[in-house]
């Protein structure tokens, strides 16, 4: 950074001048190098990339236009201290940061803050080491910048791929710890990644270095000159979640309350065997007897892993875009729908799982399966091998339910052209006539909105989270507006039915959290209460998931 035009950025982060920013940035160019400090200046291109190179700096599937959730600039941390510095540097100048891990984060707003002019602060460009994979524990501790393939490829270079396995989300391109904190999901028996964290290391809004669960107990062989986050942890650190006194980690998941350094993932021992398959059932209303044969199975775990039940549509799209089964716009018929499932010998809905463990185990629990679902008329099963199409869902559902990454779901994005999307993700008990509503509500809505319904059934231990994907063209002003007034009455719908969303785009932050609003909001003014004495200045992450600090007049500031 050379010279102070490239200073102004295109928004300043609120309450600063351009002379204070100034200040603030060659303070941060000390912290970490001025290479390590982007200004998104009025000239900036806001360039959305690709999955694989995303933006920094805004959101690459903008619902709004794309410079209004957009960082001033974004900072590249070397290491712990220099977190540590930055934080202590923003409270100092009341500046709001936006930390993320990766920034993919695709459909809840990718690397894009909360609050225009914040400052982002990338973990992961650095701080991007396997600390340890510890096969006889099976977990390893990662940093921010550890995604889904770079664990994957390190358990492959050191041999451990056969020994351990990772659990994935769809795209494996996330980093371990944004997607965790975010409590995302991947498709093995490990798929609840939360579930799965084991300890983490967090900086406070304040500077300070905070070891969680087991970690708060120092190991005896470190030696007291070495920084705290350079000591050697505790042995049990990733062994035990919950440590002494009260658990913490909760207060760290899709909050504003900590940044995380260091954290703990429980791997799945290679259980021996296994073996993927889908069940396709040809019917829209097979919907709710699909539902009622997955929940005693579920819980009994003769599926053990986390399956998915996916409408036609979601498949279809991974497999060409829209134009090449139509050349008509608008929400597709039913009778398009049964031709497309016609043409992909796929079924309206389909459902993808794994049995897993050496072959007796596998052949009886294939057995209750095919025996369960197959009652329904019209089902088939197919096994991977079974698949010869070149975009073939199943073959990919294969990779992803053994962790192995992979980013071929990419490819329903582009459903339509300049195809962008935003999740509306609902949570649903796993019960047919729940569910069936659930899915008429939603579909409703997306076609009273033009849109095709598109949207998976993801069967988590006791619930689904049904993942609705609004898939817009982002260059049309109209789509997008569409689609904010789509998933705005989505909220309101499903808040109205009783039915709440496990996560959400920026965008959506406040509406969502005002509908979990029991007792006279009582859970906001819990949150609230342990983000004014946490983060008096009100500096991490403002407004995230409707969480606003004291120090901002929140009825300004709500969308
Ligand atoms: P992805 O893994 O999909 O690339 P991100 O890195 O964008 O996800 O993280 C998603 C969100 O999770 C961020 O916007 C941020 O709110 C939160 N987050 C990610 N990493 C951290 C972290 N290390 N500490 C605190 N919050 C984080």
């Amino acid at each position: 950074m050379s010279n102070t035009a490239n200073t102004t950025p295109r928004q300043l982060p609120p309450g600063l001048d351009q002379a204070k920013f100034q200040s603030f940035l060659s303070r941060a160019w000390d912290i970490c190098g001025t290479e390590n400090v982007d200004v998104i200046s009025p000239t900036t291109e806001l360039k959305d990339g690709h999955y694989m190179d995303p933006c920094k700096a805004h959101d690459m599937h903008a619902v709004y236009e794309r410079d209004y959730f957009v960082a001033s600039a974004v900072l590249f941390p070397r290491n712990v201290p220099e977190v540590q510095q930055l934080v202590r540097l923003a409270n100092e100048f009341v500046v709001p940061i936006w930390p993320f891990s990766i920034g993919r984060n695709t459909g809840y707003g990718g690397t894009a803050p909360r609050v225009p002019g914040s400052v982002g602060i990338d973990l992961g460009k650095h701080m991007n080491k396997v600390i340890e994979v510890n096969e006889e524990g099976a977990f390893a501790l990662v940093e921010p910048g550890v995604t889904y393939f770079s664990l994957y490829e390190h358990l492959v270079k050191t041999g451990l791929d056969q020994k351990l396995w990772l659990d994935v989300p769809d795209l494996g391109g996330g980093s371990i710890i944004g997607n965790a904190v975010e409590r995302g999901v991947g498709y093995t028996p490990y798929g609840d990644h939360w579930m799965m964290h084991c300890g983490m290391e967090i900086i406070l809004p304040n500077g300070e270095l905070v070891r969680t669960g087991m970690g708060a107990l120092p190991n005896p062989d470190s030696s007291p000159d070495l920084p705290p986050h350079e000591q050697p942890p505790n042995k049990c650190w990733q062994l035990f979640n919950y440590g002494f006194g009260p658990y913490n980690d909760g207060i760290f998941s899709q909050s504003n309350l900590g940044i995380v350094v260091k954290m703990g993932i429980w791997l799945m021992p290679n259980p021996g065997g296994y073996q993927a398959y889908m069940i396709t059932f040809p019917r829209d209303d097979d919907l709710p007897k699909i539902v009622d044969i997955i929940r005693p199975l579920r819980l009994q775990m003769v599926l053990q892993n986390v399956p998915t039940l996916r409408n036609i549509l979601l498949d279809a799209a991974v497999s060409a875009p829209k134009s090449s089964y139509t050349s008509e716009a608008g929400p597709l018929s039913e009778a398009k729908m049964d031709e497309i499932a016609a043409q992909l010998d796929l079924g309206r809905w389909n459902f993808y799982g794994a049995v897993y463990g050496p072959e007796p185990v596998r052949n009886v629990l294939l057995t209750v399966i095919k025996e369960a679902f197959l009652s329904i008329p019209g089902s088939k099963l197919f096994l991977p091998e079974d698949r010869k199409e070149p975009h073939s869902v199943l073959r990919t559902r294969a990779k992803t339910l053994q962790g192995i990454p992979t980013i071929d779901e990419l490819r329903w994005v582009n459903w339509v052209p300049n195809g962008a999307h935003l999740f509306f993700s609902p949570i649903s008990k796993i019960s047919g006539k729940d569910a069936n509503l659930q899915y008429e509500v939603t579909r409703r809505r997306c076609t009273e909105a033009g849109f095709d319904f598109i949207g998976t059934f993801t069967v988590g231990m006791r619930e689904m989270h049904h993942i609705v994907c609004i898939v817009f063209n982002r260059e049309i002003e109209d789509e997008r507006l569409r689609a904010r007034w789509l998933i705005r009455t989505l909220v309101k719908d499903c808040a109205a039915n009783g039915w709440g969303e496990y996560r959400t785009h920026l965008a959506l932050m406040d509406q969502i959290a005002n509908t979990y609003n029991f007792n006279d909001n009582a859970l906001m003014k819990l949150n609230e209460t342990v983000k004014n004495a946490l983060d008096p200045n009100g500096i991490l992450a403002p407004g995230k998931n409707g969480v606003w600090p004291q120090s901002y007049e929140k009825s300004k500031w709500v969308l």
